[in-house]
């Protein structure tokens, strides 16, 4: 079986060797960079399973590397996790708008980034054979099987975590979904209190599929508990 390959751009040798012998330790390959314009010139020729990014680097950050890997057809939904300081609030968030799946504040525990790159490619490879392949609901078609969403004709850009967030949500249909089962089915118990996640990719969600994102049609906020896609057309 074929390992799954991972670059990982860490400006930090020791961080970089750390992540390194970890995930190899684990079965994973994975090739280091120490700058951004180094792993943008090598993916040109190799396109991995996931990204691991550093923001903090001393050429472009990985905010922009992120943002250009995300632009291209052939790694836009390829899974990115950043890696930020603690004082990185704001890139953080930043991080999850351009499209990051899951992040990491360092200083972090290997043993965590293990259990998030495995819990990254459980989901990506779940979402290969399981439940439906086609979903569809008024004009949004989600395609399962190739991981893809549609807005009539128009094919969306999706991240792992948007993607698994709108296909959970479509298949409760007319349920109310509080932000703490949200964030437990996509993003692990181990964001529990960081509800804030979930607002920031339902926002980004309703961009994409609503026709007025002011005026939700699809995805109803139900207030002080969560979210609900609505079942309209079953009425
Ligand atoms: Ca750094």
């Amino acid at each position: 079986m074929p390992k799954e390959l991972i670059f990982a751009l860490e400006d930090e040798t020791h961080i970089q060797q750390l992540i390194k012998y970890n995930l190899e330790a684990n079965g994973y390959h994975v090739v280091t960079f120490e700058s951004g314009e180094a792993l943008l010139k090598e993916y040109k020729n190799t396109i991995p399973d996931l990204f691991i990014l550093d923001i903090m680097l001393p050429g472009i950050d990985g905010l922009e590397v992120c943002r250009q890997l995300r632009s291209d057809m052939r790694s836009k939904n390829v899974p990115i996790i950043m890696l930020t300081a603690k004082s990185e609030e704001f890139d953080k968030v930043l991080g999850l708008e351009l499209g990051a799946d899951d992040y990491m504040t360092k200083p972090f525990s290997v043993r965590e980034l293990v259990a998030r790159v495995k819990a990254i490619f459980r989901r990506v490879n779940s979402s290969i054979s399981t439940e439906m392949d086609i979903i569809k609901y008024g004009d949004i078609t989600i395609d399962c099987t190739r991981r893809e969403v549609y807005k009539g004709e128009k094919l969306l850009e999706m991240p792992l975590k948007e993607f698994e967030l709108l296909k959970l949500l479509i298949l409760n249909k007319g349920k109310v979904l509080s932000r703490e089962l949200l964030l437990e089915k996509i993003w692990g118990f181990d964001y529990y209190g960081e509800t804030r996640t979930v607002d920031v990719h339902v926002r980004y969600l309703r961009q994409k599929i609503e026709d007025d994102d002011s005026n939700p049609q699809y995805i109803e906020t139900i207030r002080g508990i969560g979210y609900k896609f609505n079942d309209k057309e079953s009425k």
